[in-house]
């Protein structure tokens, strides 16, 4: 295989991972690094620049004009989306080392610097700066995979294995110097593509017969359950299991689900960071099976309305979950549902309870509300929910166990 041919394949790489990427960044699956993108952005384009001038081949050119132009692209939609996001210390030294090496590379080229004697000099600062470029988006993503998708990492090491190769076959070993850039980004990108995938290594995503589901930071509180695949209306979700409790208030936590009347379980993961939602997209339903209540997307957050499960009159919970009729103030499921005709979609147990409570009102002691007809006073919408109290601040207290969860799980 000829030089030219591994140069288009290098070119035809590099723009395919970029075509995923901005895929990728366009439908928000990836949250790119904004300083290591405003770096690629102006070292690419000087790595071109120079190619160009130096008469570099052209599918070498093709190449790094795709990756200077694309890495323009994805920092101006990084600048203009993750304005937010600001750039903490470590990146702006980073940064600021990465501009003044560059500066440095930069000066040494336009005041045309006796190159054979300064070799070590261009070799550092050519080099440095594709390091130096892309230790934020490696430090980023090492904190969180979730931030960068494998698959346009892969690809892209690819495209830097073909211009390996492609430089290896015109220059040979005569020149090491060139070969350092193709390598150090085969290194690089790969290292990118190991990172992402760390999130499946590490056991982020739960699978269970076809099902998928992970966790990732939730709008709503903390951690929460994400649909790793679309699921269809009424389709099982997953089966929860878990340590059962009875009515023993030691046992009592803000993680736990309600299975019945002084019944409480502690979910093993994933379904431990279920969060609720005033407006559900799923619900428990026979044998503590977690269904889909309407069609959910790939990546959508997975929610269930804790009211539908609970039935200690006592439980309240403050609820921000932002959706639309949140109802600020949430109670047990005879109270939340008191005004309903229909029983909430909820467990046959669930269920059972709701309609014996609209047969014959229930009198006893321990469920007082299990007989009002009427919905009672709770939090109004314009209401602030009461005051956040951990349920470490609530035992440290020594006030009696409420069972305020709070948000997340
Ligand atoms: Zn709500």
């Amino acid at each position: 295989m000829s030089g030219s041919v591994l140069g288009i394949l290098a070119a035809i790489f590099q723009i395919s991972g970029y075509l995923f990427y901005i895929r990728n960044f366009l439908k928000r699956s990836i949250r790119p690094n904004a300083a290591s993108y405003l770096m690629f952005a102006y070292g690419t384009s000087l790595v071109a620049f120079l190619a160009w001038q130096n008469g570099a081949v052209l599918p070498e050119l093709l190449l790094l004009f795709a990756c200077a132009a694309m890495s323009i692209i994805v920092a101006l939609l990084c600048l203009r989306k993750n304005a937010t996001e600001p750039v903490d210390r470590f990146e702006a030294i980073i940064f600021s080392a990465d501009l003044w090496l560059t500066i440095g590379f930069a000066a040494m080229v336009f005041a045309q610097v006796e190159k054979s004697a300064y070799a070590a000099v261009f070799l550092i600062l050519g080099n440095a700066t594709t390091l130096t470029s892309f230790i934020p988006i490696l430090r980023s993503t090492w904190r969180d995979p979730r931030r960068e998708q494998p698959l346009p990492w892969i690809i892209w090491s690819l495209a830097y294995l073909c211009l390996t190769g492609a430089t290896l076959l015109s220059t040979g070993f005569d020149q090491p110097v060139l070969l350092m850039y193709p390598i150090a980004n085969v290194v690089l990108h790969g290292a990118m593509a190991f990172f992402s995938l760390r999130k499946t290594l590490a056991g982020r995503y739960f699978g269970d017969g076809g099902s998928f589901i992970y966790h990732d930071t939730s709008p709503i509180a903390g951690e929460g359950v994400f649909a790793g695949r679309a699921f269809a209306a009424g389709e099982k979700i997953w089966t929860m299991t878990g340590t059962v409790y009875g009515n023993s208030r030691t046992g009592q936590d803000p993680d736990f689900v309600g299975l019945g009347p002084g019944l409480w379980m502690d979910p093993d993961p994933p379904l431990n960071k279920l969060n609720h939602s005033c407006a559900p997209n799923a619900c428990f339903g026979p044998k503590r099976q977690l269904f889909a209540l309407r069609p959910i997307a790939k990546g959508e957050e997975i929610t269930f309305d804790y009211s539908t499960s609970e039935v200690d009159p006592q439980w309240t919970m403050a609820c921000e979950c932002r959706a639309k009729g949140c109802r600020r103030g949430l109670h047990a499921i005879q109270i939340s549902f008191a005004d309903r005709d229909e029983p909430p979609p909820a467990s046959p147990l669930m269920q059972l309870l709701w309609r014996t409570r609209r047969a014959e009102p229930i009198t006893d002691s321990a469920f007082p509300q299990f007989g009002q007809t009427t919905r009672p006073a709770v939090t109004t919408s314009n209401e602030k929910p009461p005051a956040r109290r951990s349920p470490e601040a609530l035992r440290r207290s020594g006030a009696a166990p409420s069972r305020n969860r709070m948000g997340a799980r």
